[in-house]
């Protein structure tokens, strides 16, 4: 097992590591920018490395830096946590070439899923239903009609190598073709640095499900059931749950079958998950994150299974202790992830945090690297803090998460938290009935 990990990240993903880090007895090594100096991540880490200025394309994605830092202090190990080098192929390669091991899947994997085509390709391949759309890039207006006919409108145009919600067009019809074409291309070069777009057909009412899996590139694959990421707002998530309420027994262990299939059909290593839209009872793949995600701990709660300790062990070459038999669905968990943002307008709301009350009691979790006096720096994303509360049903589940919301003190700032107390007040919430538009439009009746 490695003596010293290193953490390329910050905030409450590098707490979760470094947390996941001592309990496994290894050494913690934090890296930070000079916003960042006084930050709970570094305060807590054995050892800690400036790698640069605020801005995190000096900082954060800064891989001579990292790899330095990795270095000076003898780390054996990287864990990039979400975001920022997480799904950086390049990086997971550089990490490699320079012995130390990469707690994630093989660059190759990243590359490939990385690129939504290919991933699309791959999981044709390997059994999975996937979205209908264009069998690979879209180049040219002509075919962008042809193939758009072919699969019926509405269809929507995504970037190849997109992320974040960003750079996807809805077409609607013949007409809107040429320009949409041309405006998803050029918002994919400037935000991506590749104008390579595909097509897909559009569902109207999807949910967003996907399946965690953990596999250890050596044969051997599990899957941890399946998370409900349909209350998005810009195609960013804000909470989720697990399992999700409008899946029966069966379907949850046919979807969860077929990743865990593709996960040892690709040799995929490490966590990883699945993102399908489901919709009339059909799964559709849109793409696979290569990393742990935001929402992991729904999973954690609902499986008792520390998914960033199964990363080290993994990326230490130790095969899976998990058998899929041994994996048990235990009640109900919802994550709510409170922004750093005004709760009606979403503007950011950087700040000094003058008062910080965490709630507790059974069933409670908080993840989160704010402290009282600390200021949330305007560089980063504006998660502060994630509230994931368990239960034995989906219904105690609800009354705890009121309970434990009401509790919460974040003063000093504005946060997201009487949004989130908004949404589990709706009846429609509350009985589990709703898609990927639903809290735009609760959003928007407000
Ligand atoms: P990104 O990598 O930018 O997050 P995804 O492909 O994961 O992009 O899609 C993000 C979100 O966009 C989905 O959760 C869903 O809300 C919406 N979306 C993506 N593809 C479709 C589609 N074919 N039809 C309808 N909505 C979609």
């Amino acid at each position: 097992m490695f003596e010293k990990i290193l953490i390329a990240n910050r905030g409450e993903i590098a707490l979760r590591i470094h947390r996941a880090c001592k309990e496994m007895s290894i050494a913690t090594v934090a890296v930070h920018s000079t916003a960042d100096a006084e930050a709970m991540h570094v305060r807590l880490a054995d050892e800690s490395v400036c790698i640069g200025p605020p801005a995190a394309s000096e900082s954060y994605l800064n891989i001579p830096a990292i790899v330095s830092a990795a270095t000076v202090t003898n780390a054996d190990a990287i864990h990039p946590g979400y975001g920022f080098l997480s799904e950086n192929a390049n990086f997971a390669r550089i990490v490699e070439e320079h012995d130390f091991a990469f707690i994630g899947p093989k660059s190759e994997h990243i590359a490939e899923m990385g690129d939504k085509v290919a991933a699309k390709a791959a999981m044709r391949a390997a059994n999975v239903p996937v979205v209908p759309g264009s069998d690979g890039a879209v180049s040219d207006a002509a075919e962008a009609t042809r193939v758009a006919e072919e699969i019926g409108y509405p269809v929507l145009i995504k970037a190849a190598s997109g992320g974040g919600g960003r750079g996807m067009k809805v077409v609607t019809n013949n007409d809107e073709v040429s320009a949409a074409l041309s405006m998803a291309q050029n918002e994919a070069k400037t935000n991506f640095g590749d104008a390579t777009v595909y097509l897909e057909k559009y569902l109207g009412q999807p949910r967003h499900i996907e399946v965690q899996v953990l596999a250890d590139g050596q044969g051997n694959a599990v899957h941890l059931f399946e998370r409900d990421c349909s209350l998005q707002r810009n195609h960013q998530k804000v909470l989720e749950e697990a399992p999700s309420p409008s899946l029966a027994e069966s379907e949850r262990q046919r979807i969860g079958e077929i990743c865990c299939a593709a996960a040892q059909r690709l040799g995929y290593r490490s966590a990883g998950t699945f993102e399908f839209l489901y919709e009339n009872g059909e799964f559709y793949f849109i793409e696979m994150n290569t990393r742990v995600q935001v929402e992991h701990p729904i999973t954690e709660m609902i499986c008792g299974v520390d998914i960033v300790r199964e990363m080290i062990r993994i990326a230490a070459g130790e095969p899976l202790s998990l058998r899929q038999k041994d994996i048990a669905l235990n009640g109900h968990a919802i994550e709510c992830r409170i922004n750093a943002e005004n709760p009606e307008t979403f503007a950011p709301s950087p700040g000094r945090i003058t008062e910080f009350h965490t709630p507790g009691g059974l069933g409670v979790r908080v993840d989160s690297a704010l402290y009282a006096g600390y200021t949330v720096p305007p560089y980063y994303d504006s998660l502060v803090a994630k509230l994931i509360v368990h239960a034995g049903s989906r219904e105690d589940c609800l009354l705890r998460l009121r309970r434990a919301l009401d509790e919460m003190v974040v003063s000093g700032i504005e946060t997201t938290i009487p949004l989130h107390q908004h949404v589990i007040d709706d009846a429609s919430f509350a009985a589990g009935d709703y898609d990927i538009h639903w809290l735009e439009k609760l959003v928007a009746d407000n």
